[in-house]
């Protein structure tokens, strides 16, 4: 349709969208008749596949007992068992919750509380620090702290000042990683240094970055960021809006990384990719520095659809689903390695790395490196075709799959990249 403007497209040199009538398990079924396998969980957010039955039996539910109520001056069930389910499974610490409604907007919360939570104390720390290659968001403060690149160079000049670290992102056999690391660590200690109660907050993608191209860290790196961070009294926000929810193999990467942040971001996953909603959690010690008689201390911050009660409905009864089955996302590493292990014969592929349920490889091309290689939309097409729904970053191929994706159709989509990716066909697109 004419009158929509799609998002992340350039219109005018892209293949119209397709029209996709029903969607059931890990497929979409589109108008002209076609299957297409959502090897990318539609934008990473749906966990058990399309249209689950207790999803949405819990929506339905919901809808005809509570639709929607304000969530000043009011509370309810839904949003309060959520957060009683999502208590024991957070780092420890991690008690107050802050509802919004994207992963935008559970960012821009966390950079609002680390900046308040200063200058409620009387304390002015004007700046952020944040990681090379990182995605946080589309709104101002989330772009401020991504990396500056084709999302927020027609806004530079509006962004307000955050340091980038270089993150050292690995894969399997690379032997410069421990030299990665300590480079960025080293650059961290001397700004920390340099600049002493400075930086209100750091903010990292735990463990993998998303749309920086879907690299991977290792844990031990972001201990000894936690650590480095926390000697320097500089509160530590994780991005989980995309690890979270069993995408790394674990409930939430801070559990992997066995680290504590100050603050966590949650979305996408948070209702298993059926309605938007998100979240914002930090410690109790955060809070306390709102919690006042002074008017002025608080965080007059809110969302009309703050904790719809039916997002929450509907995230509780992801949450089952996970606890029922933690299976789901913790056996899929082997799978993927399992139909990885022959594409790493092929000469186009390198850098090949799996984080729980992520994959991902890297197509040795030429061309402008990164997010707008041209290759990435030849690739698009070419899977679609396949009946493969895959996006590829610039030349990293992904696969994000929802967890219930059968084995048969992992296999195809692994079988789509290795056609994609063999000289014959590559030398084409
Ligand atoms: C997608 C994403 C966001 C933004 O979430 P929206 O719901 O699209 O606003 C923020 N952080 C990370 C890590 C993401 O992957």
């Amino acid at each position: 349709m004419k009158n929509i403007w799609h998002p992340f497209t350039q219109e005018k040199l892209s293949d119209p969208p397709c029209k996709v009538v029903r969607a059931q398990g890990s497929k979409l079924y589109l108008e002209d008749g076609r299957e297409v396998i959502d090897a990318v969980s539609s934008w990473w957010c749906n966990l058990h596949g399309h249209c689950h039955p207790r999803i949405v039996e819990a929506i339905a539910k919901q809808a005809e007992k509570l639709d929607h109520v304000l969530f000043a001056g009011f509370t309810h069930d839904p949003a309060e068992k959520l957060v009683e389910k999502l208590l024991p499974k957070l780092p420890k610490g991690l008690t107050k919750f802050k509802f919004s409604d994207s992963g935008s907007t559970a960012v821009e919360i966390a950079l609002k509380i680390s900046w308040q939570y200063w200058a409620n104390q009387g304390k002015q720390r004007g700046s952020f620090l944040a990681f090379e290659g990182g995605y946080h968001g589309d709104t101002v403060g989330a772009m401020s702290v991504s990396e500056r690149y084709v999302f927020t160079k027609a806004f530079d000049d509006l962004l307000f000042d955050a340091t980038l670290i270089p993150y050292p992102a690995t894969f399997s056999g690379d032997d410069k990683v421990e030299e990665k690391e300590e480079r960025a660590l080293g650059l961290l200690r001397e700004k920390l240094k340099m600049f002493p109660e400075h930086y209100a907050a750091l903010i990292v993608e735990p463990l993998v970055q998303g749309s920086g191209g879907m690299r991977i860290c290792r844990p031990v790196f972001l201990q000894k960021v936690e650590a480095l961070c926390k000697e320097a009294g500089v509160l530590v926000i994780y991005d989980e809006v995309m690890t979270g929810f069993g995408r790394t193999g674990e409930f939430f990467a801070a559990n992997l990384a066995k680290t504590n942040p100050d603050i966590l971001c949650l979305a996408k996953g948070l209702t298993g990719g059926t309605l938007p909603l998100a979240l914002t959690v930090c410690t109790e010690e955060i809070y306390s520095a709102f919690y006042s008689d002074d008017l002025w201390k608080t965080l007059w911050h809110g969302h009309t659809y703050a904790a719809n009660p039916i997002g929450c409905a509907a995230a509780i009864a992801s949450i089952e689903l996970l606890e029922e089955n933690p299976g789901a996302y913790q056996e899929m590493e082997k799978k993927h390695w399992h139909h990885m292990k022959p594409l790493m014969e092929l000469p186009n592929l390198k850098n090949f790395r799996v984080q729980g349920t992520i994959a991902a490889m890297e197509v040795s091309t030429t061309g402008e490196q990164g997010y707008l290689n041209e290759i990435s939309g030849e690739l698009r097409r070419f899977f679609l075709e396949k009946g493969v729904l895959l996006r590829p970053l610039g030349n990293t191929i992904y696969v994000l799959p929802p967890y219930c994706i059968t084995d048969e159709e992992l296999k195809q989509v692994y079988e789509a990249i290795s056609l994609a990716t063999s000289p014959s066909v590559l030398r084409s697109v």
